[in-house]
């Protein structure tokens, strides 16, 4: 997608929060740092921004002050700006946030992005677009028009706020309204999903470079099998996706037959059920050690019969997998229903039984969201996106 490269590049010169390594350097080159200087001046930037979260230049103690100054000038290290930020009471955290205009012609867009503390870690579910243009059935981002792709700066944008918020950087206090999972060594965010806003695998680039700029050793350090990428079935790029960034693979399935996966995730007419397996089965790494992740959701009276609880056990064989069970959302005008407890316990259990892991969790974080309707509208159908982004990263990422 050239259009998120190009809006990547434009600002890259102005905002410096969530800059690749190549683009730290061309600031540099920009404001005359002589070739042989910019290496080491780029390693120096990148500890501050990504290892220390500087928010300011003046903090950069081993760099001239000069150059400073001209940083100063010319760039800056704001994040995306926070127009809201709720705390549930069991710590759950959303976060509203306004990305400036990427480019001339670019209004700015607004995304949420949430946090979900548990004991042994903290998952932050990041979005990768602005609506999506996959129109899955149940899913109500699918309904909006895509307004754009996220930049690398802006997905990284996401983590940098919330390790801002949650003290999570060097010398940082973790905020006094929140749990926060707490222990040696022990990181409020942990673990990263991309399971929010947007299909990953069609901003591949912009996704592939944050992941890069997140897993970098002399940065955030985040662990790529912390980092989940949760796909609709994009074939080609789960391939990349492995090769290119070697983290975990999610895959939402939802169906056992191509004929209901047809309806459910219009995709699967491109890429059908076979063609998704087969690549789930050459995803590089994918071991008993490292699951994928099967995401079903589950509706009530459409795929969540003991009959397609077996199919699905059937269908995953020979694949190292483990099943999410995600209850569904309801959104207004939804044309489904959440399938019954009793029902999803019962699947879960065929699923359990045959040796998958299949957890099914309440959802956490409901206190926040119910304030929902109260916003302006067009983040009404982002808050709807958010309470699947929470129940969904209750049970991913889990590594
Ligand atoms: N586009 C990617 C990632 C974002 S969606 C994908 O489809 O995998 C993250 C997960 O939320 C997917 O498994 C998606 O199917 C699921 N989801 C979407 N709408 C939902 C709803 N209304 N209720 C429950 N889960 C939903
Ligand atoms: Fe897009 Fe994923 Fe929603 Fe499908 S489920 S419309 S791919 S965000």
């Amino acid at each position: 997608m050239t259009s998120a490269v190009s809006a990547a590049e434009e600002h890259a010169s102005v905002r410096l929060a969530g800059a690749t390594r190549s683009e730290l350097a061309r600031a540099l080159a920009e404001l005359g740092v002589a070739e042989g200087e910019r290496s080491m001046r780029v390693s120096q930037l990148w500890h501050w921004i990504y290892h220390r979260g500087a928010r300011e230049f003046s903090a950069m103690r081993n760099i001239a002050k000069p150059l400073l100054a001209k940083l100063a000038e010319r760039h800056e290290l704001a994040r995306p700006e926070v127009v809201t930020e709720q705390v549930s009471a069991d710590g759950t955290r959303k976060w509203l946030l306004r990305m400036p205009p990427a480019h001339a012609h670019d209004k700015g867009a607004e995304i949420e992005c949430v946090y979900i503390p548990e004991s042994d870690r903290g998952t932050l579910c990041v979005s990768s677009q602005v609506g999506c243009t996959l129109n899955c059935t149940f899913c109500h981002t699918g309904t909006m028009p895509l307004v754009r792709n996220l930049t690398t700066a802006e997905i990284v944008g996401q983590v940098l706020i919330a390790r801002d918020r949650l003290g999570d950087f060097p010398g940082g206090t973790p905020p006094p309204d929140g749990l926060v999972p707490s222990g040696e060594g022990m990181r409020a965010v942990s673990n990263i999903v991309f399971m929010g806003m947007g299909e990953p695998l069609y901003n591949f680039g912009a996704v592939r470079d944050a992941i890069a700029i997140l897993t970098d050793g002399e940065g955030l350090s985040l662990s790529k099998r912390r980092i989940t990428v949760s796909t609709s079935g994009v074939v080609p790029e789960m391939e990349r996706l492995g090769a290119e960034c070697g983290t975990m693979l999610a895959v939402s399935l939802h169906a056992t037959n191509n004929a209901l996966r047809d309806k459910l995730v219009p995709l699967n007419r491109k890429y059908p059920i076979e063609r998704v397996l087969q690549a789930c089965r050459g995803y590089p790494g994918a071991s008993n050690a490292r699951r994928i992740t099967f995401e079903y959701v589950m509706l009530k009276g459409v795929n969540d019969t003991p009959a397609e609880a077996k199919a699905l056990v059937r269908l995953l064989k020979g694949v190292p997998a483990k099943i999410n069970l995600i209850p569904f959302n309801p959104w207004p005008g939804s044309p489904y229903e959440c399938s019954d407890w009793e029902t999803i316990e019962r699947f879960s259990e065929i699923v359990f039984n045959a040796g998958y892991a299949s957890p099914v969790r309440t959802p956490r974080g409901r206190d926040i969201l119910a304030a929902c309707g109260q916003l302006k509208s067009e983040t009404e159908k982002l808050r709807a996106r958010a309470r699947i982004m929470l129940e969904e990263s209750l049970v991913v990422g889990q590594d």
